[in-house]
């Protein structure tokens, strides 16, 4: 819900501090000047005092940026977008990269010198599958903070030579808060230290208790080293996929999140865009957060130009006008005014946020009613 401190109300009505304390004291309650009110309290005060208030509500702008469930007959299946996590070297790169590369073709092999924050890879019985190359906590948590619901499946790396450790411990209280299944990858199972027991004894400490030992968590002894293991992991997320039953409509204007994004020197503004319904296509007009576009190119994880991208297809996008955020929502709006409305919007929010964090300038009234 929108709310905003004492002193950022006074301040945008031009009124003392104390003068609007004293009226919400009237109501029987003690306030500070550092305290926040709600957007419905903060207008009854104004209106209080005298003044009119316009209230550009979030919901008004944004109506209809991101609509709601897509009818049944429209949805169809769409691969598992995964995130790997797990405490620090126990291989989540090792294993991101692995998987990669036992899925490219000798022939794909030169395309794939940059690095882009996502890629999709195909399981030996033939599914697609998308991983997120962003493994870390910051970066799974910073996205859910901004209400950016990726991962459908996070795949637990936990080293078979030293077990659980307290990132382990964190990221699984991340996938359950998050309410995202887990499949645990028991890596480095090519060491002789390796102790795949000692591992699953540990998880069940955490409550998650393996399949081997009666649970209903997928576990999977792997070397992202010698490879082992893979395809098995591979084929146990379309499992975990099926039972999931993840769908989407892919006949509809794009929407989906920034997965990263990069000011590239020659490129410009360059956004890998996870997208997550409809078909994102070059000429298309983006948003995503304070930033929006005209989509000039769309680059597949594999280095290609392709034209569209459909539910769950990570893709670089070319064409914005800056550089927006990694978790910044992505939608697809129907023209340029549409565009700058939205984003002027948003960049506004965005600065007024900002100054009242840093105890911000007096704003004029006109300011605030506009
Ligand atoms: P991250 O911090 O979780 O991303 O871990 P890294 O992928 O960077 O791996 C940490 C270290 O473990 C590196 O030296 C890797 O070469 C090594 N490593 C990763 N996976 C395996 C494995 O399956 N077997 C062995 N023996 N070493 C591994
Ligand atoms: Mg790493």
């Amino acid at each position: 819900p929108e709310t905003i401190t004492i002193q950022e109300l006074a301040n945008r009505m031009a009124e003392r501090a104390v003068d609007v304390i004293r009226l919400l004291m009237k109501q029987g309650e003690m306030y500070k000047i550092t305290d926040v009110v709600d957007a419905d309290t903060a207008q009854l005060v104004a209106e209080e005092m005298g003044h009119t208030v316009k209230r550009v509500a979030e919901s008004d702008v944004e109506e209809g940026l991101f609509s709601e469930a897509d009818a049944a007959e429209t949805l169809r299946q769409r691969p598992p977008v995964v995130t790997i996590m797990g405490h620090v070297d126990h291989g989540k790169t090792s294993l991101l990269d692995a998987i990669r590369k036992t899925n490219v073709v000798a022939g794909e092999a030169g395309g794939i010198t940059q690095h882009i924050g996502a890629y999709q890879v195909t399981s030996p019985s033939g599914g697609k599958i998308s991983f997120i190359d962003t493994p870390g906590h910051a970066a799974f948590t910073a996205m859910r903070a901004r209400g950016a619901k990726v991962t459908d499946i996070v795949v637990l790396v936990v080293a078979a030579d030293d077990g659980v450790m307290p990132q382990t411990i964190e990221a699984i209280s991340h996938a359950k808060a998050a309410g995202v299944p887990l499949i645990v990858a028991i890596n480095k199972i090519d060491k002789p230290s390796a102790d795949p027991q000692r591992v699953r004894t540990e998880l069940l400490q955490h409550d998650i208790q393996v399949e081997s030992m009666g649970g209903e968590t997928l576990e999977f002894e792997v070397s992202a080293l010698t490879r082992q293991g893979l395809d098995e992991l591979l084929e146990g997320l379309a499992l975990q996929a099926e039972i999931l039953d993840l769908k989407a409509n892919a006949d509809r204007a794009a929407e989906g999140t920034v997965v990263e994004a990069k000011l590239d020197r020659g490129r410009g503004p360059v956004a890998t865009v996870l997208v997550q319904r409809g078909t994102l296509r070059t000429g298309d007009i983006v948003v995503a957060g304070s930033e929006w576009g005209r989509v000039r190119a769309l680059v597949s994880d594999i280095g290609e130009q392709v034209k569209e991208a459909g539910p769950s297809v990570p893709v670089e996008v070319l064409g914005f006008n800056g550089t927006p955020e990694a978790g910044d929502r992505v939608a697809v709006v129907e023209n340029e005014a549409r565009a700058r409305e939205v984003t002027e919007y948003r960049a506004r929010q965005k600065r007024e946020r900002l100054s009242a964090r840093t105890g911000g300038a007096t704003r004029s009234l006109a300011e605030m009613m506009r």
